[in-house]
């Protein structure tokens, strides 16, 4: 079977949560970019504070940083078989850089979910982890930010792979349990066995 797989969805959509469960439920690994950049910034790394940068202001860090450490983390031996990507690509170059990355391996995207949410309630789940998790980019103007830059720059992928045959939307409201029910329920049809 192969499973790989994009989830794309605002902020605070809880993309997070839910890659972590259905990672588990496909055994395929997680690559989330942001927790790649934020475990490079806290070992110290040059290119962890340089990403700091960009993160704190809510803006996208450069694709120059971006696209090699994707790249890399694609080519380790445990996403042959698939991967959960949560948080890549984010901008059309991004995705241009993804597919030159999977074609010369020949391989594709097998399924890209767009999980919605309402902007007040993202809003409204960040700001409560900012009061549990602590994290730097979890205050309300940077916040505020990441949406907007969610809305300009990322939204505009799901056409993209509308036109490919490839996007599921996939409802974010609602218990964790359920929603993951709903994401497998969409991914189905897209696995190959
Ligand atoms: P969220 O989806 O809540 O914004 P993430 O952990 O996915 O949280 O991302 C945190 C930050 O990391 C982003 O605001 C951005 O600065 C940076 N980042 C993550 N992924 C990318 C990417 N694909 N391209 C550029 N910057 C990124």
């Amino acid at each position: 079977m192969s499973m790989r797989m994009v989830l794309m969805g605002p902020p605070g959509a809880g993309k997070g949560t839910q890659a972590l469960r259905l990672a588990a439920r496909f055994g395929v690994p997680t690559i989330s970019t942001g927790d790649l950049f934020r475990a490079s910034a806290a070992a110290g790394e040059a290119l962890g504070l340089k990403a700091a940068e960009y993160t704190s202001k809510g803006r996208l860090v450069p694709d120059e940083l971006t696209d090699p450490l994707v790249a890399e983390r694609l080519a380790q031996p445990d996403a042959a078989q698939g991967f959960i990507l949560d948080g890549y690509p984010r901008n059309l170059a991004q995705v241009d850089a993804l597919d030159e990355v999977l074609a010369a391996r020949d391989t594709e995207l097998d399924v890209v979910i767009e999980m919605d949410v309402a902007p007040e309630v993202v809003l409204e789940r960040l700001l409560a982890r900012a009061t549990a998790e602590g994290r730097a980019d979890d205050v309300v103007d940077v916040i505020r930010e990441r949406i907007a830059i969610y809305t300009r720059e990322t939204e505009p992928l799901a056409e993209v792979y509308v036109s490919r045959g490839i996007l599921a939307q996939v409802d974010g409201l609602g218990e964790v349990d359920e929603v993951t029910d709903r994401l497998v329920s969409a991914v189905e049809p897209f696995v190959a066995d």
